[in-house]
């Protein structure tokens, strides 16, 4: 049987550091350097081979240009492999795997994001387990001889998640992402147990990439003692196409007058306003509360249980597409890649 074959895709963060031991600084290490620190690579039965951004980024600088590189370095390679890992920084990870998840369309092979709280190259790094079982998990095939996972995924601490529904829940512990609204599509333990029943399947087609985004959003947080100024402010922001108003709770926001007519008026001015809850677990139920009717009065859309960070790819990567106002809100109301609980979009 022809060996399996990964490619591993490097773009920076903590995952391919090394500290110097004389003075203990942390610097990046090339593909080749953190492929060394973890010779039991050589043992797995598949063929990895690597491609590089140059230079490797911390995470807090990636752009929707270095989304674009990572979904054309897939594109080109995509008949020649059977899965890929991308080795990313943790900091902006989960807004990196939405945003690919979107852009990449009539996905069948596997894209395992992962990285690493301690570098590769620090004696207790838990690097080398993220980047063994996401090359595992990118290389598996069922008995029918099709990829175990088509879509695009975080693999971290023992943990295989849907991309577009992670957060980063902690700086610190090496278990530091979490799926709050959506169950594991596998865990690794002895044996890796994949969920093939909360996995998503796309109809097989040709593989197509959206690389027009529009980053003309905003997100506006909901606080106790919100105050005018702040709301008018960011609703005012030059070329703002849309706005991720992050709620309280079930999707609530203070009842005054003020506020409901900003909104309005944003609507009016052709602003989309999405509604999307601070709270980690759980969705927006608009109308549930008084606190939200007149939230939907002003014409904002429920973003259900979506993450922050997938409703920032998916506004960015519906405007990037849509000129059309209705037709963007129609999409927001739907699921595109599994990103928020509803019925899935009926498939063309
Ligand atoms: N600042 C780093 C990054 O996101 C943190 C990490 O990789 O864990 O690139």
């Amino acid at each position: 049987m022809k060996k399996k074959s990964v490619l591993l895709i490097f773009t920076g963060g903590t995952i391919s550091m090394g500290e110097n031991p004389a003075d203990r600084s942390l610097s990046p290490l090339n593909s080749g350097q953190v492929l060394a620190n973890i010779p039991e690579l050589n043992y797995l039965d598949v063929k990895i081979s690597s491609d590089s951004f140059s230079p490797l980024i911390d995470s807090s600088d990636m752009q929707p240009e270095n989304w674009v590189k990572i979904c054309e370095l897939i594109a080109e390679n995509y008949e020649n492999f059977d899965g890929f890992v991308v080795l990313h920084g943790t900091d902006t990870m989960s807004y990196s795997a939405s945003a690919v998840s979107f852009m990449l369309e009539n996905l069948s092979k596997p894209v395992i994001f992962t990285g690493a709280q301690l570098p590769v190259g620090v004696h207790r790094s838990d690097a080398k387990e993220n980047l063994i079982t996401a090359i595992e998990i990118a290389a598996a095939k069922n008995a029918k001889g099709d990829a175990i996972i088509q879509e695009v995924c975080l693999y971290f601490e023992e943990q295989l998640m849907r991309g577009n529904r992670t957060t980063k829940r902690n700086a610190e512990e090496f278990d530091a992402f979490a799926s709050f609204n959506y169950p594991l599509l596998a865990k690794a333990g002895v044996h890796i147990k994949y969920f093939p029943e909360y996995c998503h399947y796309e109809k097989k087609k040709e593989l197509k990439i959206n690389i027009n985004l529009d980053n003309n959003i905003a997100i506006l947080k909901i606080f106790a003692g919100i105050n005018y100024n702040y709301v008018k402010n960011v609703l005012s922001t030059e070329n703002l196409r849309a706005v991720i108003i992050e709620t309280f709770g079930a999707g609530n926001a203070p009842t005054c007058e003020w506020l409901a007519e900003l909104l309005t008026g944003a609507n009016r001015r052709g602003i989309i306003l999405f509604n999307v809850t601070q709270c980690r677990a759980g969705s927006v139920e608009m109308g549930r509360y008084a606190t939200s009717h007149q939230l939907r009065r002003a014409g904002v859309i429920s973003g259900r249980d979506i993450t922050t960070e997938a409703a920032v790819a998916k506004l960015m990567f519906l405007l990037g597409q849509n000129t059309d106002n209705e037709q963007i809100k129609e999409l927001l109301k739907v699921s595109l890649r599994g990103e928020m609980t509803v019925e899935l979009r009926p498939k063309s």
